[in-house]
């Protein structure tokens, strides 16, 4: 059983004081007692040498003993004045007379040389006891004094007692008051000592409750006191303590959320490990890089977590030498790449920071590096081929050919060709280039797709007629004005009937078509747009081509390209440019034969972003 500080204090308290006060009681009965006694023994021995007196008469003839019986009336009328019990006793203890027994009775009475107060009288000339009377079986006070008559005659003892029936009355009186007070003193005390437990242990109660509030996170903490003690200078150093404490969590715990913050935004995946590579902390970009929940990685070793050699071996590497490292990694089902960079945090205990990998994923970076590349070979790969053609039609005019006017003109029409071909493929780049870095601004104005249809057939229709094409138009009349630059989608119209005539066999039917293309968007946001589309009835793109077509240089069939004129860039531009109009361009198969290409155009003004 646990007692509280305030039950502690009551019960000492109260405690102390009952002690106190009976040892006070106590000893107060008992020197009252001896005090009382003291005057009353003063009192009988007054008492006892007038009596003693009053017998001398009776013995001054020594002749002339007295009789027992004018013994027996003196001791009565002596004892009635002193209002006391007389008695007079002989030197050998026969009691002679005695005021409290009948004169018949007296011959019975006890010898007395054995009482206490005889013997000293007998033996000092005086004696006194307190005992209960053989008599009167009272507690009674004796006090005897010797008595002498003559040389010879043998002395007497006259005793005279009293019985300490007030005493006792007095002193059981006096117990009484003194229990009564002992108990007043006692409430007092029990209420006294109540009070002060209570105002001592209730600052602390209170600190209690409130650190009890405090670790619950539920208040602030604070202590009101107006106590200037102790309690007092404890409730305002806690006060202060407590301020201190909510001032360095506030501080933390801002600290914390910036951090969390940070690494929350952060593209770069974060992992944090212990000195023994295991998981403390990830964030959102690396859960999102590896499919794995920051709930199930903590704690966790790296090395289970990620089940990737390369990696593993870096975290162990690190963790051995405490040194930066660096490495890229290929994620073998995404096959996303990423560049690792580990550093030592420092923390060498169990849930401190000992390295930091950051992950930034750069297979944007290494894709857009590959078309680089890859762009730099097709460029002189497509700029060497006209060149060496020239450059071998022009040794061969200079090693003699041009001395035959048959060959030289032949030789000169390829040389011709071939410059033409370089000249479209420069032009093509640079258009591509211009559009790729965007120093082309295109036009947001509202445009009649039928006009921008007419225009373009308007060039085309001689070309097409060339190979015996039929151009078939449908253009609905309720179409929209589309917001567009109309020189850029002339372009595009342009890139794709030129590809139809020449990826169709003479005799084709070309058709284009511009509808409304069913609404798409979401509900709350529902987005416009309008098909232009571009079907012929030629030679078609296999599937597994089509997605690819609109890459620079990408072409179904190569030879076929270069002999019909063709750089590989046409498409290339057409994508851009929808895509700087807010559009989409894909390519699927026509039936029965063919293929159809299709412009998607917002009829928002929205430009640079595809549609949703
Ligand atoms: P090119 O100058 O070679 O035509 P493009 O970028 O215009 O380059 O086209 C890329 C490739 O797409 C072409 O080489 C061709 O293989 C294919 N292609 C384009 N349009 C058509 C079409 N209408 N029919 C069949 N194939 C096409």
């Amino acid at each position: 059983m646990t007692w509280s500080i305030r039950w502690k204090l009551t019960i000492g308290t109260l405690t102390a004081v009952a002690c106190g006060l009976l040892i006070a009681g106590v000893l107060g009965i008992q020197s009252l007692e001896r005090q009382h006694l003291a005057h009353v023994g003063e009192i009988l021995t007054a008492k006892t040498k007038l009596v003693e007196y009053g017998f001398h008469p009776l013995f001054a003839s020594p002749a002339v003993p007295p009789t027992s019986s004018t013994l027996q009336e003196a001791a009565r009328e002596l004892g009635n004045r002193a209002s006391a019990r007389v008695t007079v006793i002989a030197a050998d203890g026969i009691v002679l007379a005695d005021s409290a027994v009948r004169d018949a009775d007296l011959s019975t009475v006890e010898n007395h040389r054995a009482r206490p107060e005889i013997q000293q009288a007998l033996s000092s000339g005086q004696g006194q006891d307190i005992r209960p009377s053989h008599t009167t079986g009272e507690r009674t006070l004796y006090h005897a004094i010797l008595m002498r008559r003559s040389t010879d005659a043998p002395p007497l003892v006259v005793r005279v007692s009293l019985p300490l029936l007030t005493l006792d009355r007095e002193r059981s009186e006096l117990q009484h008051q003194l229990l009564l007070a002992l108990g007043v003193a006692f409430l007092v005390a029990l209420t006294l000592s109540i009070w002060l437990a209570h105002s001592l242990t209730r600052p602390l109660s209170d600190i209690a409750s409130a650190a009890r509030q405090f670790s619950s996170g539920s208040q602030p903490f604070h202590i009101k006191t107006t106590a200037q003690d102790e309690v007092g200078l404890l409730a305002s150093t806690l006060n202060s303590m407590a301020d201190q404490l909510r001032a360095r969590i506030d501080e933390l715990s801002e600290d914390r959320s910036q951090l969390l913050a940070v690494l929350t935004s952060m593209v770069e995946g974060v992992m944090v490990l212990d000195y023994r590579g295991h998981v403390l902390q990830i964030n959102p970009a690396l859960e999102h890089m590896f499919g794995i929940a920051r709930v199930e990685a903590r704690g966790r070793p790296c090395a289970e977590l990620f089940r990737h050699q390369q990696l593993n071996d870096l975290v162990a590497a690190i963790l051995r030498s405490r040194v930066p490292h660096e490495d890229e990694i290929v994620l073998p089902l995404s096959g996303r790449c990423l560049q690792i960079e580990a550093s030592p945090a420092g923390g060498e205990r169990e849930n401190e920071a000992c390295v930091v990998v950051v992950f930034h994923d750069v297979t944007e970076l290494r894709r857009l590096e590959k078309i680089r590349k890859d762009f730099v070979a097709n460029v002189s790969h497509e700029l060497r081929t006209p060149l060496t053609s020239i450059k071998g039609y022009v040794e061969a005019l200079l090693d003699g050919a041009k001395d035959d006017p048959t060959a030289s003109v032949k030789f000169l029409e390829i040389i011709l060709k071939q410059s033409d071909r370089l000249n479209l493929l420069i032009a093509d780049l640079l258009e591509l280039s211009k559009i790729e870095s965007g120093r082309v601004s295109m036009k947001e104005e509202p445009l009649e797709l039928r006009s921008v249809v007419e225009r373009t057939l308007s060039m085309i229709t001689p070309i097409a007629e060339k190979s015996h094409h039929r151009l078939v138009t449908s253009i609905d009349p309720s179409l929209p004005p589309v917001p567009g630059d109309e020189g850029r989608l002339v372009q595009v119209l342009t890139n794709l009937l030129d590809n139809a005539i020449k990826y169709t066999p003479a005799g084709g039917t070309i058709t284009v078509v511009a509808t409304l293309a069913p609404p798409g968007g979401t509900a709350d946001q529902p987005v416009r747009a309008i098909d232009l589309s571009v079907a012929d009835t030629g030679i078609g793109i296999p599937e597994q081509d089509r997605p690819r077509v609109f890459e620079r240089f990408y072409r179904v069939d190569k030879a076929r390209s270069r002999e019909l004129g063709g750089t590989g860039l046409g498409l290339a531009i057409v994508k851009h440019i929808v895509e700087g109009h807010g559009g989409q361009v894909w390519v699927e198969a026509n039936r029965p034969q063919g293929s159809r290409f299709v412009v998607r155009l917002p009829l928002t003004a929205k430009m640079r972003g595809p549609l949703s």
